[in-house]
Protein backbone atom coordinates (compact mmCIF):
# COMPACT_ATOMS: atom_id res chain seq x y z
CA UNK A 1 0.00 0.00 0.00
CA UNK A 2 0.73 3.66 -0.23
CA UNK A 3 1.49 6.96 2.55
CA UNK A 4 1.46 9.97 0.00
CA UNK A 5 2.40 13.54 1.30
CA UNK A 6 2.13 16.91 -0.68
CA UNK A 7 4.04 20.11 -0.03
CA UNK A 8 3.99 23.11 -1.81
CA UNK A 9 7.49 25.35 -3.01
CA UNK A 10 7.96 28.60 -4.05
CA UNK A 11 10.65 29.29 -6.28
CA UNK A 12 12.28 31.34 -9.61
CA UNK A 13 13.27 29.58 -12.64
CA UNK A 14 13.76 30.15 -16.24
CA UNK A 15 14.20 27.43 -19.00
CA UNK A 16 18.15 28.63 -20.26
CA UNK A 17 17.73 28.33 -24.13
CA UNK A 18 14.42 27.25 -24.24
CA UNK A 19 12.03 29.15 -27.52
CA UNK A 20 9.37 30.63 -25.82
CA UNK A 21 8.63 32.31 -22.55
CA UNK A 22 9.97 30.41 -20.01
CA UNK A 23 13.80 31.73 -21.27
CA UNK A 24 12.68 34.38 -18.98
CA UNK A 25 13.05 34.36 -15.57
CA UNK A 26 9.56 34.19 -13.97
CA UNK A 27 8.05 32.10 -10.36
CA UNK A 28 6.07 29.13 -9.77
CA UNK A 29 4.29 27.70 -6.64
CA UNK A 30 5.13 24.14 -7.11
CA UNK A 31 2.77 20.83 -5.42
CA UNK A 32 5.03 18.20 -5.15
CA UNK A 33 3.13 14.96 -3.93
CA UNK A 34 5.12 11.87 -2.81
CA UNK A 35 4.16 8.37 -2.46
CA UNK A 36 5.79 6.14 -0.25
CA UNK A 37 4.92 2.48 -0.82
CA UNK A 38 5.28 -0.68 1.72
CA UNK A 39 4.09 -3.11 3.59
CA UNK A 40 1.05 -2.35 5.95
CA UNK A 41 2.73 -1.99 9.50
CA UNK A 42 0.61 -3.75 11.66
CA UNK A 43 1.87 -1.65 14.78
CA UNK A 44 0.25 1.48 13.78
CA UNK A 45 -1.79 0.13 10.73
CA UNK A 46 -0.18 2.38 8.51
CA UNK A 47 2.76 2.17 5.61
CA UNK A 48 4.44 5.31 7.00
CA UNK A 49 3.41 8.60 8.52
CA UNK A 50 2.58 10.98 6.25
CA UNK A 51 4.06 13.38 8.86
CA UNK A 52 7.36 11.86 9.02
CA UNK A 53 7.59 11.40 5.43
CA UNK A 54 7.22 15.11 5.31
CA UNK A 55 9.33 16.18 7.90
CA UNK A 56 12.13 13.60 6.04
CA UNK A 57 11.78 15.34 2.80
CA UNK A 58 11.10 18.65 3.64
CA UNK A 59 14.90 18.73 5.26
CA UNK A 60 15.90 18.20 1.94
CA UNK A 61 13.08 20.22 -0.20
CA UNK A 62 13.01 23.26 1.99
CA UNK A 63 16.58 24.42 0.04
CA UNK A 64 13.75 24.97 -3.08
CA UNK A 65 11.54 27.23 -1.48
CA UNK A 66 11.98 30.48 -1.70
CA UNK A 67 15.04 29.72 -3.89
CA UNK A 68 15.89 30.30 -7.38
CA UNK A 69 16.99 27.86 -9.26
CA UNK A 70 19.25 28.18 -11.92
CA UNK A 71 21.33 25.86 -14.54
CA UNK A 72 25.34 25.86 -14.01
CA UNK A 73 25.61 27.40 -17.39
CA UNK A 74 23.60 30.08 -16.96
CA UNK A 75 25.05 33.11 -17.12
CA UNK A 76 22.54 34.79 -14.75
CA UNK A 77 24.11 33.41 -12.48
CA UNK A 78 27.47 34.63 -11.89
CA UNK A 79 25.15 38.52 -12.45
CA UNK A 80 22.85 37.18 -9.58
CA UNK A 81 25.86 35.85 -7.44
CA UNK A 82 27.86 39.37 -8.35
CA UNK A 83 24.66 41.77 -6.59
CA UNK A 84 24.34 38.89 -3.47
CA UNK A 85 28.25 39.62 -3.00
CA UNK A 86 27.71 43.31 -3.27
CA UNK A 87 24.81 43.52 -1.25
CA UNK A 88 26.45 41.80 1.41
CA UNK A 89 23.67 38.52 1.50
CA UNK A 90 25.65 35.66 -0.50
CA UNK A 91 27.04 34.32 2.75
CA UNK A 92 23.86 34.43 4.30
CA UNK A 93 21.39 37.02 5.87
CA UNK A 94 20.34 36.58 9.88
CA UNK A 95 16.97 36.71 8.69
CA UNK A 96 17.72 33.49 6.03
CA UNK A 97 17.05 30.83 8.86
CA UNK A 98 14.61 28.59 6.68
CA UNK A 99 17.44 26.23 5.49
CA UNK A 100 18.08 22.67 4.96
CA UNK A 101 21.68 20.97 5.65
CA UNK A 102 23.31 22.08 2.07
CA UNK A 103 23.01 19.23 -0.31
CA UNK A 104 24.98 18.16 -3.54
CA UNK A 105 24.37 15.48 -5.78
CA UNK A 106 24.98 14.86 -9.36
CA UNK A 107 22.01 16.72 -10.64
CA UNK A 108 21.91 20.12 -8.10
CA UNK A 109 23.82 21.48 -5.78
CA UNK A 110 22.32 23.41 -3.16
CA UNK A 111 23.56 27.10 -1.64
CA UNK A 112 21.15 27.40 1.48
CA UNK A 113 22.66 30.77 2.36
CA UNK A 114 21.84 32.37 -0.54
CA UNK A 115 18.54 31.05 -1.57
CA UNK A 116 19.82 28.83 -4.70
CA UNK A 117 20.02 25.42 -6.10
CA UNK A 118 22.27 25.04 -9.30
CA UNK A 119 21.25 21.91 -11.65
CA UNK A 120 22.56 20.43 -13.93
CA UNK A 121 19.87 20.33 -16.09
CA UNK A 122 17.17 22.79 -16.64
CA UNK A 123 14.27 22.37 -13.59
CA UNK A 124 11.07 21.55 -15.81
CA UNK A 125 8.65 19.69 -13.72
CA UNK A 126 10.05 16.21 -15.27
CA UNK A 127 13.53 17.69 -14.00
CA UNK A 128 12.42 18.13 -10.42
CA UNK A 129 11.11 14.90 -10.45
CA UNK A 130 14.96 13.61 -11.02
CA UNK A 131 16.32 15.69 -8.64
CA UNK A 132 13.79 14.95 -5.54
CA UNK A 133 13.85 11.27 -6.52
CA UNK A 134 18.14 11.32 -6.60
CA UNK A 135 17.97 13.48 -3.15
CA UNK A 136 15.46 11.16 -1.78
CA UNK A 137 15.88 7.69 -2.77
CA UNK A 138 17.96 6.13 0.38
CA UNK A 139 15.90 7.91 2.72
CA UNK A 140 12.38 6.86 1.78
CA UNK A 141 10.81 3.86 -0.01
CA UNK A 142 9.44 5.82 -3.01
CA UNK A 143 6.93 4.94 -5.56
CA UNK A 144 5.74 7.80 -7.28
CA UNK A 145 6.47 11.59 -7.67
CA UNK A 146 4.01 14.01 -9.27
CA UNK A 147 5.10 17.59 -9.69
CA UNK A 148 2.85 20.00 -11.02
CA UNK A 149 4.09 23.55 -11.76
CA UNK A 150 1.50 25.91 -13.14
CA UNK A 151 0.03 24.33 -16.82
CA UNK A 152 3.10 21.82 -16.29
CA UNK A 153 2.81 18.17 -14.50
CA UNK A 154 4.80 15.35 -14.60
CA UNK A 155 5.12 12.22 -12.58
CA UNK A 156 6.96 9.12 -12.64
CA UNK A 157 6.52 6.02 -10.78
CA UNK A 158 9.78 4.15 -9.81
CA UNK A 159 10.44 0.33 -8.59
CA UNK A 160 10.15 -0.46 -5.08
CA UNK A 161 12.20 -3.28 -3.37
CA UNK A 162 12.60 -4.51 -0.43
CA UNK A 163 10.30 -2.84 3.13
CA UNK A 164 11.82 -0.86 5.43
CA UNK A 165 12.22 -1.52 9.34
CA UNK A 166 9.80 0.40 11.04
CA UNK A 167 8.76 0.94 14.59
CA UNK A 168 5.61 -0.73 16.11
CA UNK A 169 4.69 2.00 18.24
CA UNK A 170 5.10 4.93 16.21
CA UNK A 171 5.98 3.93 12.77
CA UNK A 172 9.12 5.63 11.76
CA UNK A 173 11.97 3.71 10.20
CA UNK A 174 14.33 2.02 13.02
CA UNK A 175 17.97 2.31 13.27
CA UNK A 176 20.16 -0.33 14.21
CA UNK A 177 16.65 -1.87 15.90
CA UNK A 178 16.38 1.42 18.20
CA UNK A 179 13.12 3.96 17.43
CA UNK A 180 14.64 7.37 16.71
CA UNK A 181 11.98 9.12 17.87
CA UNK A 182 10.33 6.99 20.84
CA UNK A 183 13.19 4.79 21.63
CA UNK A 184 11.32 1.40 21.26
CA UNK A 185 13.96 -1.15 21.28
CA UNK A 186 13.67 -4.45 18.96
CA UNK A 187 14.29 -7.73 21.01
ZN1 LIG B 1 8.36 28.08 -15.07
ZN1 LIG C 1 8.90 4.60 17.74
Amino acid sequence: MRSITTFDIQYAHRFYRFQGEAQYLHGHTGTLTIEVEDSVNPGVNMVFPCNEIKKTAWDVIRNFDHALILREDDPLLPAILGVYEKQGIKNGHKLNTMKGPAFSCELCTAHPDCRLVVTKETMTAEGMIKMVYELLKDKLNIAKITFVSGDNTASCEFPVSGTMDRCPLCGVSMKDGVCPKCGYRRK
